[in-house]
C-alpha cells in the first residue's frame, strides 16, 4: 500500500435490509448457514461476491468429507440433502466413489452445483444478493451493527442481529476487528493456490493400462494403490511425478507441481485437474491475488500441454474450461473461543461443544515444498468455540476460516466437513436470535440437539 491518504467524503448509505442473520459468502459453509438459518424461521440475507452460489465446489473438485478412513459416514444433515437434491439432477455420482487415500468422495458437475445452491436458498426463503460485495462493518462494543455492501446499485448496509463469515477468507470478521493469523506458525508460509481446469476428450482407459503396462515409468503417489484403478471406473489420480521431472529437464516446464492430480468427471472422457501451484502469495492482498490469477493461466495452459505431449490418453485432449477465480486453500484463520490443532485431530478428540465431525486427512500443499504433506486422521470433533471469533458478540466464522491451526485447517477445509460447519453456524445464529443472546453464550447442548435432529452426525 502506498504511503499517501485521501479522505472520502462521509457518505449516508442506504438501510436495504433489516433482518435476524446476514450470512458473507455463498460456498459450501455460507449456503448451508443460510439454509439452516432460514428454516428454523429466522430472516436471512445472504450476500455473494460472485456471480453464482457453490465457492469451491464450483470448480470441478470433489466434494470431499463425507467420510472417514474407515468407510464411516461423518457428514450428513443438510449436506446429505444437498447430494440428495444433486443427485435428483444427475448433478451428482449417485454412490461415493471409494478411494483409500481421499475417503469416499462424491463427483459434482459444477454448473448442477450453481444451481441446487440457489433452489435450495429460495426453497428456503433466504433473502440472496450476487455480485455483492461485504466491504465493510460498523461495530460498537463488541457489536456488529451494520454490514456494508458494494454491488451495482452502490453502497448499501444490511442490519442483522447475527452475522455469519463464510467468505472463506474472514473478510467479514477482519473488517470487524476479529484477531486472525495467515501462514503457517513456524514459518509464515500459507498453501498454494491452484486454478483448475478441465479437458475433455481424454482416453483415460489408455491411461489406466499404461499405469499397469509400466508403472516404473507411469508412477503414483505412495498412498494411492494401483489396484484401485483396476476397472477403470471413476477415480482420483495423483502421480506421473517421473514424467514431470522428465519435461523439467526437458526444458518444458518453467513450474509445476510435482504430481499431476486429476478427478475424472461424470462426463465420460472428462478430467478436472488440480495441479497447477501458485506459492507464496497472501491472496488477502489485492496485488498478490492479481499476481495469482495471470500466473495460474500460463500455468494451465503449460499443464494442459504437457498432458497433450507426456502423457498417454490426453493426446486428442482439449482445455474446455478453467474455474471462474483461482481456488485459495488458504488465508486468514480467526482467532477464536478455542482453536483445533494437529494435535486434537491426531488424537481423535471430540469435545464436549463438538458441532461437526471431521476425518480427512491433513492435506497440505505446501508453498516452500515441490509437494504435498498427506497424513491419515482418525474422526474428530470440531469444538463450537472454534466458530465463535473473539472480540465480537454477534458473529459466527464457518468453513475455511474457522479457529485452527495452520496444519488443522489443513483437515477441517474439506467442503462436506465446511458445509456442516455451515449448517451449525446457521443454527448457533437462530438460537441467539431466539433467545437474545452473545454467540459465545449458545447453550450448546441445545444446538447440538437440534443439529442431531436435523440429522447431522455428531
Ligand atoms: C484448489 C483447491 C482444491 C481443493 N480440493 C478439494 C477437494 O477436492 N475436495 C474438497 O472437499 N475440498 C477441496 N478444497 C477445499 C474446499 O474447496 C474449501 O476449503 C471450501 O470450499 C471452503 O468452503 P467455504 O464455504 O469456507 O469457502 P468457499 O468455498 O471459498 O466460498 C466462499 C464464498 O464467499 C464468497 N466471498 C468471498 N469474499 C466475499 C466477500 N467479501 N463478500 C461476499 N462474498 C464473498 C466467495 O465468492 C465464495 O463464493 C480445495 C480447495 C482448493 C482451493
Amino acid at each position: 500500500m502506498g504511503d499517501k491518504f485521501i479522505l472520502e467524503k462521509p457518505r449516508k448509505t442506504p438501510v436495504t435490509e433489516n433482518v435476524d442473520v446476514f450470512v458473507a459468502g455463498g460456498g459450501p459453509s455460507g449456503v448451508m448457514a443460510a439454509i439452516a438459518a432460514a428454516r428454523l424461521g429466522c430472516s436471512v440475507v445472504l450476500a455473494e461476491s460472485k456471480a453464482y452460489f457453490g465457492g469451491a465446489a464450483t470448480m470441478g473438485l470433489p466434494i470431499q468429507g463425507y467420510y472417514n478412513q474407515d468407510n464411516q459416514r461423518i457428514v450428513a444433515g443438510l449436506a446429505e440433502e444437498f447430494r440428495q437434491h444433486l443427485i435428483k439432477k444427475n448433478g451428482a455420482s449417485k454412490e461415493f466413489i471409494q478411494c483409500t487415500m481421499h475417503n469416499p468422495f462424491l463427483i459434482v458437475d459444477p454448473e448442477k452445483v450453481k444451481l441446487v445452491c440457489a433452489e435450495m436458498l429460495k426453497q428456503a426463503g433466504v433473502r440472496f444478493l450476487l455480485h455483492t460485495q461485504v466491504v465493510d462493518t460498523i461495530v460498537e462494543d463488541g457489536v456488529i451493527q451494520a454490514v456494508l455492501l458494494e454491488g451495482k446499485s452502490g453502497r448499501e448496509a444490511v442490519v442483522a442481529k447475527q452475522y455469519i463469515d463464510c467468505t472463506g477468507d474472514a473478510d467479514l470478521a477482519a473488517r470487524s476487528g476479529v484477531p486472525f493469523s495467515i501462514g503457517s506458525e513456524k514459518d509464515g508460509t500459507t498453501q498454494a493456490s491452484t486454478l483448475n481446469f478441465r479437458m475433455d476428450s481424454v482416453d483415460i482407459q489408455v491411461l489406466v493400462r499404461a499405469l499397469f503396462d509400466n508403472p516404473k515409468r507411469y508412477d503414483l503417489h505412495h498412498l494411492l494403490p494401483r489396484e484401485q484403478f483396476r476397472g477403470g471406473g471413476h477415480h482420483i489420480m495423483v502421480g506421473l511425478g517421473n514424467l514431470i521431472e522428465e519435461a523439467k529437464s526437458e526444458g518444458f516446464m518453467t513450474d509445476a507441481w510435482s504430481f499431476v492430480n486429476y478427478i475424472t468427471q461424470l462426463d465420460e472422457n472428462a478430467v478436472s485437474i488440480n495441479s497447477v501451484h501458485v506459492k507464496n502469495k497472501n491472496a488477502c492482498d489485492t496485488r498478490d491475488l492479481t499476481f495469482i490469477e495471470v500466473e495460474a493461466r500460463n500455468l494451465v495452459q503449460e499443464m494442459a500441454q504437457f498432458l497433450k505431449l507426456y502423457v498417454p490418453g490426453f493426446e486428442n485432449s482439449r482445455l474446455t474450461f478453467t474455474a471462474g477465480w483461482s481456488g485459495i486453500r488458504e488465508t486468514r484463520r480467526v482467532h477464536g473461543e478455542k482453536t483445533i490443532t494437529a494435535d486434537d485431530i491426531l488424537a481423535g478428540n471430540r469435545p464436549q461443544d463438538t458441532i461437526a465431525l471431521g476425518g480427512y486427512p491433513i492435506d497440505i500443499h505446501s508453498s516452500n515444498e515441490n509437494g504435498l504433506v498427506f497424513q491419515k486422521v482418525p474422526t474428530y470433533g470440531i469444538s463450537y468455540g472454534c466458530l465463535v471469533p473473539l472480540q465480537c458478540n454477534n458473529l459466527l466464522v464457518a468453513g475455511r476460516s474457522i479457529s485452527a491451526t495452520h496444519e488443522a485447517m489443513a483437515s477441517t477445509r474439506l467442503m462436506a466437513q465446511c458445509m456442516a460447519m455451515g449448517e451449525a453456524a446457521g443454527t448457533a445464529a437462530f438460537i441467539c436470535v431466539e433467545n437474545g443472546c452473545f454467540t459465545r453464550d449458545v447453550d450448546v447442548s441445545k444446538l447440538r440437539s437440534i443439529l442431531d435432529f436435523h440429522g447431522a452426525c455428531l
